[in-house]
């Protein structure tokens, strides 16, 4: 099953993303601007068509890559290349886009999902087949509250996520402009109006230091914290071990820290998660090699991920979270939210992927289980680029 074209495509969306983090605003941009818009990757090799989209999620976040980077790495790298490679050949091809372009994680992850779907699909069988078999009927979802200026806020989307979705895990935006006894504020208010059966955690996306995170954690004793993320910069892998060495048993999770391979040995003795995005580690091919180091070393993982508007890089969340022993795993992943906060996929008006009583089920579908609708592909293409021989 050889490769023998390629399309890029950035496809607009019909709402917009607008949330606050510790870093900053973070918004997707008017209707027609390319800034925040999706990439689609389509594959096509002898009559089948693998499909992968990924969403730039920059600026004031982690990743630096952007529509035009990841649209520019794909054309011009990683494309020509991989036209005449066969889909099954993912071990020489994840080599290959490394030695090729290193660093490029949002657009290696599109290419990754799009031959994922396309391997299903030509055998006739879903992906999470291909990545160790099913673990699960319905996988529990976890929410991510935006960062509330005030308490009210937050307990206002939690109500909606536990209310209207179901949802029994929230994880709770922290790293507020007026400083760390508002994120203590937030959390007990959400305590006091969930109880004891939600599990509820904290992510301060890097926004803390260490004595703030002990802080917290101190202020919080009675009220149970359920886990904290990523307090602390992506670069302070010591910082982590040293609040989860006086967190009294609260799990620490590495989020922006875990990147890479090499990221995952470094933290294996240093943390309690590892949150896994698909878009920052590059994929389903290298997420499972992440998924092995944290096995070894009895490190949980997190399947995380926001998958506003996009049924496909939800499936992509999936269908990996599908394959994983739940022993492995925390008790909820995060990769349908967005579909629940923001809105409908636009390219996909008949979706397989929704929230049902806090839980989804996976697809057995062949591929990623996801149908495109061809209309609204041309009709929301902003840009498209074809590679051929
Ligand atoms: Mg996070």
């Amino acid at each position: 099953m050889k490769i023998d074209r390629i399309e890029v495509l950035v496809t607009d969306l019909t709402g917009r993303i607008q949330r606050l983090g510790s870093s900053g605003p973070y918004d997707t941009g008017a209707r027609g601007s390319l800034l925040g818009k999706p990439i689609l990757v389509r594959i096509y090799a002898d009559g089948v068509v693998g499909n992968g989209q990924i969403r730039p999620i920059a600026p004031s976040h982690f990743l630096p890559d952007t529509g035009a980077s990841m649209l520019a790495a794909i054309r011009d790298i990683y494309a020509p290349r991989l036209i005449g490679k066969s889909i099954f050949d993912t071990s020489a091809i994840s080599a290959m886009l490394a030695n090729s372009l290193p660093g490029n994680v949002q657009a290696t992850a599109a290419i990754d999902h799009a031959l994922h779907d396309a391997m299903g699909k030509a055998l006739g069988q879903p992906v999470y087949n291909l990545l160790g078999g099913r673990c699960y009927d319905r996988i529990p979802l976890e929410w991510s509250v935006s960062l509330g200026l005030t308490p009210d806020d937050m307990v206002a989307e939690c109500r909606r996520a536990v209310e209207e979705f179901g949802v029994t895990t929230l994880c709770l935006k922290a790293g507020h402009p007026g400083g760390w006894k508002y994120d203590v504020a937030n959390f007990k208010a959400v305590r006091k109006a969930f109880g004891e059966d939600v599990t509820i955690g904290i992510d301060p996306n890097t926004g803390w230091t260490v004595s703030t995170s002990l802080r917290v954690i101190n202020a919080l004793r009675d009220d149970r914290l359920d886990y904290l993320e990523q307090p602390v910069a992506k670069g302070d892998h010591k910082g982590l071990a040293r609040i989860r060495d006086a967190a009294g048993g609260v799990p620490i999770m590495a989020d922006e820290s875990l990147m890479t391979l090499d990221d995952a040995i470094s933290l294996s003795d240093k943390v309690d998660v590892f949150c896994i995005k698909l878009y920052k580690v590059g994929g389903m091919h290298k997420a499972r090699q992440i998924a092995a180091i944290a096995e070894a070393a009895h490190v949980l993982v997190n399947v995380g991920g926001l998958a506003a508007f996009s049924q496909l890089e939800a499936a992509a969340g999936i269908h990996f979270h599908t394959s994983l022993h739940p022993k492995k795993v925390m008790p909820a992943g995060e990769f349908l939210f967005g579909l629940g906060v923001v809105g409908p996929d636009p390219l996909v008006p008949e979706p397989t992927y929704a929230i049902e009583d806090g839980h989804v089920r996976p697809s057995s579908l062949p591929g990623l289980g996801v149908n495109l609708d061809e209309k609204a592909i041309a009709y929301l293409t902003l840009v498209r680029e074809v590679i051929t021989a």
